[in-house]
């Protein structure tokens, strides 16, 4: 009766979609061991370091010593603890917002947040590029879905155009894109959803603890607070911990607290991870250095990789896009790079579109200059082995 897991397995191997995990034996540090060998690790989303930052290290274990590992509960039921009410204030207060509310994941808050929001008879539109998690989240939605190219402003006003007959439109867009690292164009979006009455809802996971002054993200950045925005983000990136959130009105989180099926079916995120990233979010006031240094790391290897002759896409978040093309050379090139111990897989379609086969290099805030430059002299020689530069 399940053998046709074992054929599936065959196809996908034939196809070379199959895919196997890696296993790292330590912490998101740029030293780290890989499938048993050291290796600078450039593809971590931990971009300031603060899943290992003492501080938050402290607080996760201080927080089980006093609440224990488990919530024991959802939220709605005796899963809410004060920690989670804390937290909540202190990404809206972070935010610029009236409240918030914590998901288990970022995952589980688009989910929640666009199912609850939309329904049969709505529309989303959504941006080509946007997170898998967006795309399920209008999936399960069960509304209309439409889609515009990527940040093409002109297609989304059109879209919006033919529209009017819906009950409820959802504009939603990734606020940096994570296989692009570019960022969406938050101003024109916004006039956009005036001029059409629609919900603006923006996906922050990679611009949080990166973008704005505070390192509150995309609305931050573009000055765009109290706008009515609503703004998702996750807690698993650069803040170092575990979950999602979506920040706004309290009559929006309210409704979502009362709505939103992966909040409300799901037990309560653990202590240890509540407390972390709080004090992720104090960490992230109190050292606004550690976002000087992650940008200063980015433009060190951008420049780098840009002198030697490689595509790069320009890019002020902590993800830096080499275009290789061709799929096959996007993973020889990973493979050359791995076998001198830098860590960058490569992403093929279907995570992007034919053609642009690339290595996503992220950086982190505690790389130093030599681990940059190690990486740096592995990227010439192969890509001058490959024929790329
Ligand atoms: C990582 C990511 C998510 C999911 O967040 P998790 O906390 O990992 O579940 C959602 N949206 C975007 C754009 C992401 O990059």
């Amino acid at each position: 009766m399940i053998d046709f897991l074992s054929e599936e397995l065959r196809l996908m191997k034939e196809h070379n979609l199959y895919r196997s995990l890696y296993l790292i034996d330590g912490p998101s540090e740029p030293k780290t061991i890989i499938n048993g060998r050291e290796m600078l690790l450039f593809s971590s989303n931990n971009y300031l370091g603060l899943a290992t930052h003492p501080r938050v290290k402290a607080a996760a274990i201080a927080a089980v010593k006093r609440w224990g590992t488990g919530s024991g509960g959802s939220r709605l039921t005796t899963g809410n603890f004060t920690l989670h009410r804390l937290l909540e204030k202190r990404i809206a207060r972070f935010k610029g917002t009236e409240d918030a509310i914590v998901f288990n994941t970022g995952y589980m808050a688009n989910l929640g947040v666009i199912s609850a929001l939309v329904g049969r008879g709505d529309l989303v539109i959504s941006d080509q590029l946007n997170h898998a998690s967006i795309v399920d989240g209008c999936r399960i939605s069960r509304a209309t879905v439409r889609i515009y190219r990527h940040g093409d402003m002109e297609d989304l006003r059109h879209i919006l155009s033919e529209s009017t007959s819906f009950r409820r439109r959802l504009i939603v867009t990734d606020g940096v894109f994570s296989m692009d690292g570019d960022i969406a164009p938050l101003p024109q979006l916004f006039e956009l959803a005036e001029e059409f009455q629609a919900l603006l809802m923006v996906d922050d996971a990679h611009a949080t603890g990166i973008l704005g002054d505070k390192g509150a993200g995309t609305v931050e950045y573009f000055g765009l607070e109290k706008r009515g925005i609503i703004q998702m983000g996750t807690l698993s990136k650069a803040l170092g911990s575990e979950g999602g959130y979506v920040a706004g009105s309290t009559s929006l989180i309210d409704f979502l607290r009362n709505r939103a099926r992966s909040f409300i079916y799901s037990t309560a995120l653990s202590p240890p991870v509540i407390a972390a990233a709080m004090a992720a979010l104090d960490v992230l006031g109190e050292e606004p250095q550690l976002r000087r240094q992650l940008h200063a790391n980015v433009q060190f290897l951008y420049q780098g990789l840009k002198d030697m002759g490689f595509e790069v896409l320009p890019t002020r978040s902590a993800i830096i896009p080499l275009i290789v093309g061709d799929a096959h050379k996007a993973l020889a090139l990973s493979a050359i790079l791995a076998e001198m111990g830098v860590f960058v897989p490569a992403i093929r379609p279907p995570s992007v579109p034919e053609g642009t086969s690339r290595l996503r290099i992220t950086l982190m805030a505690t790389h130093t200059e030599d681990n940059i430059q190690f990486a740096l002299n592995a990227f010439q020689k192969a890509g001058k082995k490959l024929g790329l530069i």
